[in-house]
């Protein structure tokens, strides 16, 4: 049960006005995956400054805080990411990327800020924790998988991890208010790539080509109802061909037709039928127009699946931190998140902390335009500041 004294955590004003000016400054500077130097610096900087046992790059540029305290307890690990998208900001705010072609579009920046508030706020209050806190700075979630590498690298196994959490800012949930669910949240993400080879020639002579534009073609036609035909309806999937290459000029057939595209599920033996069940429509298009093809399945993100103990748990400590109108269950969300790594090896909960700007409902994830409420950190700094103390102390 979550301890009845969280509802008094408090976060100092003066620690409040500078998480909101190190996410401004981080937003000023995005860096992409594996590239976040000065990030990185600045945390390391601070978690050493708040005495916290400090390592650098692990993965690259991630960054781990440590704080044993020598007291019996779990020991936590609590991760914020720290990478931009490669994508041109458009908000026109004061503090708008200074980077061309790279953005803060997914709220990382805040998650940043967050971990280094409740940083502080942990440091102060030293003598309540026990057990073993560890503060994971991780790089490049967007896309390459910077939990892996982390993992990879032992940042469960020294100190010896028990539990982990993720808290992920959400500009589509109510301002401050904590959302989680029991079992799979986010979808796999993998991603195909597919070249259709046929025999190029003119334009005004198909019969003497192999036109691997139709038999491309018909592929993505084709390849959407596998999931309405080949898929259990009650299982969620999706298969996306995000991109179609291939042709130079209007009166010529090409050799070849690049696709990409994207697939997601939230069962592990659905996904692993994926390749075979692809292939097979592929194959069929290629054999009926006699073209030849490579097929390239990547398999990227697995399903961030929460441990239904911890989901509990999270929401129980929000309602006592936050209060319980503060606290809903989520949908399943069709993104990916490579926290699912972490959850693939420990218990742990992933969870999101609604963040929407109500004037300007429309700014998703992943857009230009996106922008979150900074009143939310308080309530992201609050929780994780009660994961710090009362996590430990759970069995
Ligand atoms: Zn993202
Ligand atoms: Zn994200």
């Amino acid at each position: 049960m979550a301890h009845s004294a969280h509802d008094l955590i408090a976060v100092p004003k003066a620690i409040l006005n500078d998480v909101v000016e190190i996410r401004r400054d981080i937003h000023m500077h995005p860096e992409l995956g594996f590239e976040e130097v000065r990030t990185a610096a600045i945390i390391a900087d601070r978690l050493k400054r708040l005495g916290y046992d400090v390592r650098t790059k692990i993965a690259q540029t991630g960054v781990v805080g440590i704080l044993r305290t020598g007291k019996p307890g779990r020991s936590v690990l609590l991760r914020a990411d720290m990478d931009a998208l490669p994508l041109e900001e458009a908000t026109g705010l004061p503090f708008a990327s200074s980077i061309p072609g790279k953005m803060h579009a997914c709220g990382h920046d805040g998650h940043v800020a967050i971990l280094l508030g409740a940083a502080a706020v942990i440091a102060e209050r030293k003598d309540e924790l026990c057990g073993t806190l560890v503060l994971c700075f991780q790089p490049a979630e967007e896309g390459k998988g910077g939990a892996a590498v982390m993992v990879r690298e032992g940042v469960l196994d020294d100190p010896h991890v028990d539990v982990v959490y993720g808290l992920h800012l959400w500009s589509e949930l109510p301002c401050g208010t904590i959302h989680t669910r029991p079992g799979p949240m986010m979808a796999t993400s993998d991603t195909i790539e597919i070249t259709v080879r046929g025999k190029g020639g003119h334009g005004a002579k198909p019969d003497h080509t192999i036109d691997p534009i139709v038999t491309a073609a018909q592929f993505v036609n084709s390849v959407q109802t596998l999931v309405s035909r080949k898929v259990d309806p009650l299982e969620p999937a999706v298969i996306t061909i995000g991109a179609f290459h291939g042709g130079t000029a209007s009166n010529i057939i090409p050799e070849d037709v690049h696709l990409l595209g994207t697939v997601r599920t939230f069962n592990e033996a659905l996904r692993d039928e994926m390749p075979a069940k692809i292939e097979t429509v592929l194959a069929g298009c290629c054999a009926s127009a006699n073209a030849k093809y490579d097929f390239t399945y990547l398999k990227r993100y697995p399903v961030t699946a929460n441990d239904p103990r911890e989901a509990e748990y999270v929401k129980e400590l929000a309602a006592a931190t936050l209060g319980p109108q503060r606290v809903g269950l989520t949908p399943k969300v069709m993104g990916a998140e490579d926290f699912s790594f972490m959850l693939q090896q420990r218990p742990g909960c992933y969870f999101f902390l609604g963040a929407r700007v109500d004037a300007q409902p429309e700014t998703p994830h992943h857009s230009s335009h996106f922008l979150i409420d900074e009143s939310a950190f308080e309530a992201g700094i609050r929780m994780m500041v009660a994961l710090a103390l009362d996590a430990p102390r759970q069995s």
